[in-house]
């Protein structure tokens, strides 16, 4: 039979292949039970995955006697993605194979023209290929960033500190020069989809919260990122506080973003010669008592609106990101804020406040998770058919 003329469907081999990952590593047997196709069928669909390298052995079945059937995977490690988190002052470039490992990362300055960097992102990933030998293995490029990234056209809008980097453009330059999938995504989706992947749940609801320059969160419901009608969902950064007025970058007035976030956090510490996040952190380690009162109150700030996120999502866990978002201090005031604003019956699902887990490479891992359900979507693996 001609794999061409395989339906489409529930029984098709994308179809197949998403039982294996989601359930997996399995025997042929388990997994035509799973899938419900006959023997003939099955081993048609096997074939054409196999042809695709989209498949491996993982191992034996235990037995206690005669053949000992093989377990089967999706080979998610036989692929790698570059992947890229965009900030206002640094991207970071990494390879990672498709079960979200990181295999070699290197940062880079953003401070120059945007088709500068993105030139670099595009030289930087070619390189770390080569030095890890993964070359062969290159399927997709993904990349994070600040701002909304709509989940329809996949137009980005950049922070204002991000001037150029908004619209198709980000995901169209490098489409252009790659014959593999382009995918652009909020950058606090990414980190709280590296989060949810390193929880291990697949079932957990998770919030990831990102405090570097600016503030952002995202939401990851039932293994995905909840990106919103407009993409805008988790933008906490532009929630007016009552309390404040001060000017914020996006030219309103009483932002969270204007009185917590690191950029607000530079002006305030200015006078003390902070010029980078990474003063202000040094600032906070070293204990100076200015540092450590106004991340406090930034935390206390940040934990009141979500607060209110946690009332409405009710949410499992809460992880917090970000060279400023990781500061033990922030953490423990937003814990604090949190605790005595959200809703009792919230509370009581919610199992923890904390840090991000995989500290600075979240935002990484969560790409490469993500590249990995784009290239092994069913709709995506029949294509290849
Ligand atoms: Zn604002």
């Amino acid at each position: 039979m001609d794999v061409n003329a395989l339906p489409a469907g529930p029984a098709s081999p994308g179809h197949v292949l998403e039982v294996l990952r989601r359930g997996g590593p399995m025997t042929r047997q388990e997994l035509q039970a799973r899938v419900g196709l006959s023997r003939a069928t099955m081993v048609e669909r096997l074939d054409a995955l196999g042809r695709l390298k989209l498949l491996r052995t993982v191992g034996h079945q235990a037995s206690s006697g005669g053949r000992r059937a093989e377990l089967l995977a999706a080979d998610e490690v036989g692929r790698c993605a570059v992947v890229a988190d965009i900030g206002v002052s640094h991207v970071t470039v990494a390879v990672a194979d498709l079960t979200a490992t990181v295999h070699a990362t290197r940062r880079l300055s953003t401070r120059q023209d945007p088709d500068v960097v993105l030139q670099q992102v595009l030289s930087l990933g070619r390189e770390l290929l080569a030095e890890t030998g993964r070359a062969n293995d290159f399927c997709a490029v993904a990349v994070g960033v600040p701002g909304q990234v709509d989940p329809t056209s996949g137009a980005n809008t950049a922070p204002p500190t991000m001037p150029g980097w908004s619209g198709t453009w980000v995901h169209d330059t490098l489409a252009a020069q790659l014959d593999v999938p382009v995918l652009v995504e909020n950058d606090a989706n990414a980190l709280a989809f590296g989060e949810h992947l390193a929880d291990g749940a697949p079932s957990t609801t998770l919030l990831g919260v990102k405090v570097a320059t600016g503030i952002g969160s995202g939401v990851v419901f039932g293994r995905r990122p909840y990106r919103g009608v407009t993409g805008s969902a988790g933008e906490i950064g532009h929630v007016k506080l009552a309390s404040h007025q001060e000017r914020c970058s996006c030219g309103r007035t009483g932002c969270l973003a204007a009185a917590a976030s690191g950029r607000a956090l530079i002006r305030r510490l200015r006078s003390s010669g902070a010029r980078t996040l990474l003063d202000v952190v040094r600032q906070v380690e070293q204990g100076r008592p200015e540092a450590v009162a106004l991340v406090t109150e930034a935390g206390h700030l940040l934990g009141g609106v979500l607060a209110t996120v946690v009332s409405i999502i009710n949410p499992q866990q809460v992880r917090l990101g970000g060279p400023i978002g990781a500061l033990p201090e922030f953490v423990a005031a937003a814990r604090a804020a949190v605790l005595d604003a959200a809703h009792p019956v919230a509370l009581r699902g919610l199992r923890e406040i904390a840090p991000a887990r995989l500290g600075d490479s979240a935002a990484l891992v969560g790409l490469a998770g993500l590249t990995a359900d784009a290239v092994f979507a069913p709709a995506a693996v029949n294509a290849l058919l």
